[in-house]
């Protein structure tokens, strides 16, 4: 059995296109066909191997498929892998152990190509970002992904992969709101609308500044309270907070219909134990994203 790196890249909308996102195996889950014999290192791989799967546009190692066989395709074989520990850490801070810095898959290099790693070196790293992810995650779903696949393995490939990521973002949604809301008064941080029901629950929902699927994590200063239609706008991208003066700026074609929260300042709670709320890098990720698609 031999360790690979795969580097998978979909920053763009050809490379996506063309070679997804490791992320898209391991929400399927399950046996499934993978890359061509002809990609890059790829014709190497024996049944039985396994592929530290890396996606460079996020830097991130998001977990270890299985080589389980070739299918021929056209000419060519097609291997098919089943992913068997998802990870998702960022591989930037495993390099600040300088074993790992030196390991060629992990240094600037071509992508879309498979990088033979020893067994010791594939060691050295799993046992990283293992640690890493034991030290940050809360096991949302981790339990309950198998399970899930099987209550839907009826449904076409595309489809049953919409359903799971989807489920994945209300599951972890749902995991960060009792946090945030431990630190936020809960009402919307831009509207201020405040309604409970008669059991004491409130409306307001928790929004991911950073997006799940750009790997944004459930931490508290990536969590920001918004009622429904706030939280609709801001996950499509019709309005963003200024990372530094903390203002609301809302797209100029939806001033319209939100134009009430433009130029407002989010009042940011103070901290807990030292736990800020609206984490700078989160806001900036989402104010570049929010600037990309034209204010
Ligand atoms: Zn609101």
């Amino acid at each position: 059995m031999a360790y690979y790196v795969y580097k998978c890249n979909a920053r763009g909308p050809e490379y996506a296109r063309a070679s997804g996102d490791w992320c898209e195996v391991f929400d399927a889950g399950g046996i499934q066909p993978w890359g061509l014999s002809t990609l890059k290192g790829v014709d190497q791989l024996d049944v039985g191997d396994l592929l530290l799967a890396y996606q460079t546009d996020r830097n991130e190692l998001v977990g270890v498929a299985r080589v389980v066989r070739w299918d021929p395709e056209d000419g060519a074989r097609r291997v098919v892998v089943e992913p068997i520990e998802p990870i998702g850490v960022k591989v930037r801070p495993l390099r600040s152990d300088p074993r790992i810095a030196t390991i060629q898959a992990f240094k600037p290099g071509d992508i879309r190509t498979a990088y033979r790693i020893s067994a010791v070196d594939a060691r050295l790293v799993l046992d990283a970002a293992r640690q890493a992810t034991r030290e940050r995650r809360p096991a949302v779903l981790a339990t309950q992904h198998d399970e899930l696949i099987d209550a839907f393995a009826d449904l076409p490939t595309r489809e049953r992969r919409a359903v799971l990521r989807w489920i994945k973002v209300v599951a972890r949604a749902s995991a960060l709101r009792p946090k945030v809301l431990r630190l936020w008064p809960s009402r919307c941080a831009a509207c201020g609308l405040e309604i409970v029901d008669h059991d004491g629950n409130a409306e307001c929902e928790v929004a991911h500044i950073k997006d799940v699927h750009a790997a944004g994590l459930d931490l508290i200063g990536n969590g920001l309270p918004l009622c429904r239609t706030h939280h609709w706008a801001f996950d499509r991208g019709l309005w963003a907070i200024h990372p530094t003066k903390l203002t609301i700026e809302v797209a100029r074609r939806s001033r319209k219909h939100l134009g009430d929260i433009h130029g407002k300042v989010i009042v940011r709670p103070s901290s807990i134990k030292g736990i800020a709320a609206l984490g700078r890098e989160y806001l900036e990720w989402r104010w570049a994203q929010f600037q990309r698609r034209g204010r």
